[in-house]
């Protein structure tokens, strides 16, 4: 018995939907290649799931933030020809840990490099991913010196070898056209005058892929929140392609009771009966990431609406019913049931954010069930 399942919330994970999303945005931006962004554990959605779904239709390049998110994949993906990309700066003192389980640092000054290759064990060749920043200003190469002084180092060193170069877009999502062009310009620029071949170059976020210039689309499109079939600039943006839901949360009714007029519910005794109303108990809270804030948030039950009543707590929320339902009954929290449906947009939308937070802040407490 999974442990997990002792407790009936749960996080469902459609993982052909995935694979289907990532065919839809290939074939929308004709990329040759794709790189399937699966840090934090997958947005949420699993890592060593979605890995072993794209590999299946043939990605062989996946990217993360960090080396223990790689290690997980290497120690629980069995196939080992396939490339991981760490994203986030990495400190070059764990250089043997990042050869060792054949990863490839996004690099983004000179001086890393000169000291990496003290460190890379004799025989042994580091591969690396040269950052360039054109304006996203978290990390990496930012003029064309830089960028030409990084490559022709990495090409002189018989232990460095190239695997990418690549920059990522900060307003790709939003309406920003003129600071994108802006990137895509200096990205063309350096690269060209440090003479980088193309088959190198990765830029296309989900948004990129989505919203932007399809010639730089055509190298390596670069993308996670697609692949999870979500609109990344939700609720400003509307999706130019339709994607499949790939993500559903769901819970049982562990308790149901009917309220008077005048009881109440919950912490703080925000909600209170008008009159005699059914209400039930689910096992989810904000410690599994539903949180505090969805107080009065819909929720579909046997196909039809209803809501989330006084405060959200660690670990229960209560719901109104129409009548009484028995214990045990599923009720969708993200979702479809009938001709209802939930998304992660709304659900987002709802919590004054973003999708991306959503997902990822969704607990490990969750169980995740795949298809
Ligand atoms: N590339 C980099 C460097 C990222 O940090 C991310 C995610 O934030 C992505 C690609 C994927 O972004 P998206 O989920 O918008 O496709």
């Amino acid at each position: 018995v999974d442990i997990l399942r002792t407790r009936p919330s749960w996080i469902a994970i459609d993982s052909e939907a995935i694979q289907e999303n990532a065919r839809i945005i290939m074939q929308y931006t004709g990329a040759k290649r794709l790189i399937g962004v699966v840090k934090a554990n997958g947005y949420g959605f699993g890592a060593v799931a979605t890995v072993k779904a794209l590999y299946e239709i043939g990605v062989r390049d996946f990217a993360v933030a960090t080396i223990a998110e790689a290690a997980i994949l290497r120690q629980e993906v069995t196939y080992d020809d396939f490339q991981i990309l760490l994203l986030g700066v990495q400190d070059v003192a764990f250089v043997d840990i990042m050869v060792a389980y054949h990863l490839s640092p996004a690099v983004g000054d000179l001086s890393w490099l000169q000291q990496a290759v003290k460190l890379i064990p004799e025989g042994k060749v580091l591969e690396v991913q040269l950052a360039i920043d054109t304006g996203m200003g978290r990390m990496g190469a930012h003029s064309q010196s830089q960028v030409k002084e990084m490559y022709e180092f990495i090409q002189s060193s018989d232990k460095l070898q190239l695997m990418g170069a690549f920059t990522h877009f900060a307003t790709a999502d939003d309406n920003n056209q003129s600071y994108y062009d802006h990137q895509v310009e200096n990205f063309y620029k350096w690269v060209h005058g440090a003479n980088i071949p193309e088959k190198y170059w990765h830029l296309a976020n989900s948004g990129s892929a989505l919203w932007h210039k399809k010639e730089i689309n055509i190298h390596t499109i670069r993308v996670g929140s697609v692949l999870y079939g979500y609109n990344p600039g939700a609720p400003e943006r509307d999706m130019p392609i339709k994607l499949k839901s790939v993500l559903s949360l769901k819970s049982r009714i562990g308790f149901v009771h009917e309220l008077q007029a005048g009881e109440s519910v919950s912490y703080g005794a925000t909600y209170t009966a008008e009159r005699p109303q059914w209400v039930a108990t689910l096992p989810i809270g904000y410690a599994d990431g539903y949180l505090r804030r969805m107080t009065g948030m819909r929720v579909l039950i046997a196909g039809h609406v209803e809501h989330v009543i006084g405060r959200v707590t660690m670990d229960q929320i209560v719901i109104s019913l129409d009548k009484k339902y028995p214990v045990n009954t599923e009720v969708t929290l993200i979702g479809q049931d009938g001709d209802e449906e939930i998304t992660l947009e709304e659900f987002a939308e709802y919590a004054k954010t973003i999708p991306h937070e959503i997902s990822t802040t969704f607990s490990s407490r969750l169980p995740r069930i795949y298809n």
